[in-house]
């Protein structure tokens, strides 16, 4: 450990004590590596503040110290922006213990929420007022407030709803030279000029340590109606989804699912029963929710269903008939990772391209990586009206173990060389860390680079927030 590191630990642990400080190498050990378990850091101390004003505190001893700060929720990110370097030169900031739900307001329709309150903790605590917040993803019950506002997430509902952008009404955050920006006035308009809320936004902890988020919130829902459709391409899924959305404004998901998918996923997953009789190429799960208790949206999406069937666009479609079935059906999307995962080693690419290209990039891309690549099998799934697909490429059954080390550089960049290609985003929804940022500085247009190290260098001058994430 450096002698500035000691001196920050001491500082911090006379100032703010034992809760705050922690060296047990044991309690920090389980928060040292990422999500998925590939990237390893180390860190002399855990700072765990309970309030802002400790993060002030900590804020400024780490510029005092020039030790870097790694800020870190509930660690579920999937480009470990919030593990920390190897070499234990930066101090791992948790932020779970700012945990209160500072007040929720039906009228205002709007919560603030410190850093680290948990999405699922969130959605109670609306749902108690009326009211919800409509974002959600897989990792609810551990995401935190501030993770989801600094990866900028998205979920099932950016459809409708949008992403984390679209759902903070303000930020309050400590920069880094220790100053409290307070964006917490929940204002619809603000026009003064650059937004420091949006700046931190999708930030991923470089730029300042968000402390808490005003979010936006809805009505809460009375009815909701799931659909599984099978049918026969990318294409007529995006035609679906336009012929759904012309018709009707309820629809909040729309998920596309190759029939491989469906596949690893009733072959792996206890439990899982096809949704269709027969096979179909693609299948698309549909979620339209009402937060009126009049409307009959399970009717209203039926309809729309037959008449898609009517004109071909789909070859076959059920609608959920109650809740455990409409649990079932998100069951057969949401376990498609873990079924990947149990039939062998997988490459994940979370990219997006222009919506209405996304049918001929997913069919032209799978082609050309299956051929450039001989044995591997590629597909996307995922939320194709946002333009945004997890494409997946499998190693090929003889694959050796190793196969993902060696091999998947070279795939990635070959991915990310079509997406960029296609005007596509190399990261559409889980940001850049450390995992994307080789990718980002090989891709990214000068400009954007030159602009990421000017904004980062003037709110940051010492280099003390999450070092080696995000900026190449
Ligand atoms: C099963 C599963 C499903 C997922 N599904 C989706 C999905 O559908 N859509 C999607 O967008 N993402 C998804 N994710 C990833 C998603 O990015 C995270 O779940 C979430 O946004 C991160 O929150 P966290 O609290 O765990 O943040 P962490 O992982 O702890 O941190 C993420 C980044 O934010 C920074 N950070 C954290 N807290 C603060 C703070 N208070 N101030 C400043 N910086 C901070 C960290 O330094 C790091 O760079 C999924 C993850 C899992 C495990």
């Amino acid at each position: 450990m450096s002698d500035a590191a000691t001196r920050l630990i001491e500082q911090a642990g006379r100032k703010l004590g034992p809760k705050v400080v922690i060296t047990d190498p044991n309690e920090i050990e389980p928060w040292l590596s990422d999500w998925r378990g590939r990237v390893h850091g180390a860190s002399p101390a855990m700072l765990a503040p309970g309030s802002t004003e400790e993060v002030v505190e900590i804020v400024k001893l780490a510029a005092e110290y020039r030790v870097p700060l790694v800020p870190q929720g509930g660690n579920t990110g999937m480009a470990a922006g919030a593990t920390p370097p190897a070499d234990g030169s930066a101090i791992l900031l948790s932020m779970r213990r700012m945990n209160r739900i500072r007040s929720v307001s039906a009228d205002n329709r709007v919560a603030i929420a410190e850093a680290g309150v948990v999405l699922a903790t969130l959605h109670d605590a609306a749902q108690e007022a009326g009211m919800r917040f409509p974002l959600t993803l897989g990792a609810r019950g551990s995401c935190t407030v501030g993770g989801l506002t600094s990866t900028n997430a998205g979920g099932t509902q950016v459809l409708k709803f949008g992403t984390m952008r679209s759902l903070v009404a303000g930020v309050e955050a400590v920069l880094p030279d220790g100053s409290v920006h307070s964006g917490l006035g929940g204002l619809k308009k603000d026009n003064r000029g650059y937004s420091l809320d949006q700046l931190l936004i999708g930030a991923e902890g470089t730029l300042g340590v968000i402390t808490a988020v005003a979010l936006r919130l809805v009505p809460a829902i009375a009815g909701r109606a799931v659909a599984w459709t099978g049918l026969g391409s990318p294409a007529k899924a995006l035609e679906l989804l336009r012929f759904l959305e012309a018709r009707t404004t309820h629809i909040e998901g729309f998920e596309l699912v190759p029939q491989d998918s469906l596949d690893l996923v009733l072959k792996h997953v206890p439990g899982t029963r096809p949704p269709l009789e027969g096979r179909h190429a693609w299948h698309t799960l549909i979620e339209a929710t009402t937060p009126d208790a009049e409307h009959d949206i399970a009717a209203e999406l039926e309809t729309l269903l037959a008449a898609a069937m009517e004109r071909g666009i789909i070859d076959d479609a059920a609608l959920a008939s109650n809740e455990a079935q409409a649990e079932a059906f998100w069951k057969l999307r949401d376990t498609i990772s873990e079924a990947e995962r149990a039939e062998g080693q997988t490459l994940a690419h979370d990219i997006s391209v222009p919506v209405a290209d996304m049918p001929a990039f997913l069919t032209d891309a799978a082609a050309k990586v299956e051929q450039a690549f001989p044995g591997v099998i590629a597909s996307g799934f995922g939320h194709l009206g946002d333009g945004n697909i997890h494409f997946h490429v499998r190693a090929a059954s003889h694959a050796a173990p190793g196969w993902y080390e060696n091999e998947g550089e070279r795939i990635t960049e070959f991915v990310d060389d079509l997406v960029t290609a296609a005007g596509g985003s190399i990261s559409a929804e889980h940001g850049i860390g450390q995992l994307k940022r080789a990718e980002l500085a090989r891709l990214a247009p000068p400009g954007r680079i030159h602009a990421l190290r000017a904004i980062k260098q003037a709110l940051d001058p010492l280099g003390i927030m999450n070092p080696g994430k995000l900026v190449p």
